[in-house]
């Protein structure tokens, strides 16, 4: 299998190359040439299988001719020990019909362990094998640096550089990122937003001299294998509440939209998926551009579920990609129009495409909380801001088609993480789980830089490069 760019202007990649770059270099995204299928009788023969070996069905066929298969199941194996729960991502029913799936069971409590603590693996076997060393660098509205940091803490052959937009992650996704040991570990508090983090890891990406002298490698959830490793739980929960032999719909907690995309290629797979539900909140980006064709850019706002923070939503060109039956170039014309005139028009027959996918539902501030008070009054469950914003949405899209299939909203973050909001909304204190009791007292360490490439690409060459 190869991996080409949504640009068109890239060499075909590896499964490999595609994991190790992140980006391509012409600025697109890694999409598989052909997606894999699995058939309805092996789908059905995951019903009672554990996580991990549905996870291999899933994922070998993207990663074969990277990795032996018993390097595959050992790697899957690590990866899925070091969540605390004996299912994984267990299934929670809120109602008839409706389910909440936990992905926030993992060492930093958000589902970005679910991939990261997978990609870690990888990269470091990956790395091993050529004798290479990198800098692992990512853009984080926070969960995502917490998650690579606890992923690739102590590698001896990687450097991670994790930027945050100061002062906008809660205090519990800051220590995770600040207050680790290791030498390899390097968080950059930049003065400006999510996006302004993500465009500064896009320059760097983009600069090819610097990028190749410090073997930049991207662990964002554009880099293809996060995505991949994201895909198992759709299969997983489907067939735990009767697929393949009938349809599930999902609700996802939406950001940079790699979550759902992941959704989306598991129904390319053959996966019966219904519907695919787009929850955002206040940044509305994906709900405006699916309701009116035009995906413009406003300024991103502050709220209580920061992990959603984001106007530009990077995965999205993915699923635009598949809309506009791969044309790449129509693509680049349109990414060319966000970056001169901050926003594009969906043509006509892709934004077709995209409405007989995905709805999209967007959930205020105030229906956040009013969401997280309704759901533990009636069911005693207490939601993060991020999962309460899809539990709002998946309501509603259950109500406008009637409620007949099922509907999993992803559970994105364990509410201990956001303790602020959750006892503003329901009055209850969630406490962080054991291992991250003495968080809050733990002695931290990071470095405040302006939002400026030139200064984060001096800081990495002094510090971190491996070559530099
Ligand atoms: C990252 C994140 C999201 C958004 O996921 P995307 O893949 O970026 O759409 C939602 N909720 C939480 C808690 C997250 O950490």
């Amino acid at each position: 299998m190869h991996y080409i760019s949504t640009r068109g202007e890239a060499p075909a990649a590896s499964f490999f190359d595609a994991m190790t770059a992140g980006l391509a270099r012409d600025g697109g995204l890694y999409v598989p040439d052909v997606v894999p299928s699995l058939d309805a009788a092996t789908i059905a023969g995951f019903a009672g299988r554990p996580y991990a070996e549905v996870a291999e069905a899933v994922i070998a066929p993207f990663a074969a001719d990277a990795f032996a298969p018993d390097d595959l199941r050992e790697m899957i194996a690590g990866a899925y020990r070091s969540f605390r729960h004996p299912a994984v991502t267990p299934l929670v029913q809120l109602e008839t019909n409706l389910f909440v799936l936990e992905l926030f069971h993992g060492p930093t409590l958000a589902f970005k362990d679910v991939a990261m603590q997978l990609l870690g693996r990888m990269m470091d076997r990956a790395l091993g094998r050529k004798g290479e060393r990198a800098v692992v660098v990512g853009a984080t509205s926070g969960d995502t640096g917490a998650a690579a940091v606890e992923a690739f803490r102590g590698l001896p052959q990687v450097d991670v550089v994790i930027l945050y937009p100061h002062g906008r992650v809660s205090d519990v996704q800051r220590r995770q990122m600040t207050s680790v040991p290791d030498a390899n570990i390097h968080a950059i508090a930049v003065e400006g937003s999510f996006d302004d983090c993500q465009s500064i890891v896009k320059a760097m990406f983009n600069h090819h001299e610097f990028r190749d002298a410090v073997q930049l490698t991207g662990v964002n959830s554009i880099n293809w294998a996060r995505i991949v490793a994201q895909i198992t739980y759709y299969f997983v929960a489907a067939v735990a509440l009767g697929g393949p032999h009938r349809p599930v719909s999902f609700t996802v907690p939406t950001g940079n939209f790699g979550d759902i995309f992941a959704g989306h290629v598991a129904k390319r797979m053959g996966l019966p998926i219904d519907r695919l539900v787009i929850a955002t909140n206040e940044n509305d980006i994906l709900q405006r551009c699916l309701a009116d064709g035009d995906y413009a850019l406003r300024d991103v706002a502050q709220t209580q579920s920061p992990s959603m923070d984001i106007q530009i939503s990077s995965n999205f060109e993915r699923a635009l990609f598949d809309a506009l039956g791969r044309d790449a170039a129509t693509l680049r014309g349109l990414m060319g129009g966000l970056r001169q005139g901050g926003h594009f028009s969906v043509p006509p027959q892709a934004l077709a495409q995209l409405r007989g996918e995905f709805d999209a539902f967007r959930t205020d501030e105030v229906e956040t909380a009013d969401e997280m008070r309704r759901t533990y009054r009636e069911t005693g469950h207490i939601l993060d801001p991020h999962t309460a914003v899809g539990v709002h949405a998946a309501r509603r899209a259950l109500a406008q088609e009637g409620g007949s299939s099922p509907m999993v909203v992803l559970g994105t973050a364990h509410p201990a993480k956001f303790p602020d909001a959750v006892v503003r909304a329901t009055g209850q204190h969630p406490a962080l789980p054991p291992h991250m009791a003495d968080l809050m007292h733990r002695p931290e360490r990071f470095t405040v830089l302006p939002n400026d490439v030139a200064a984060v690409q001096r800081f990495i060459r002094e510090r971190a490069g491996a070559a530099a």
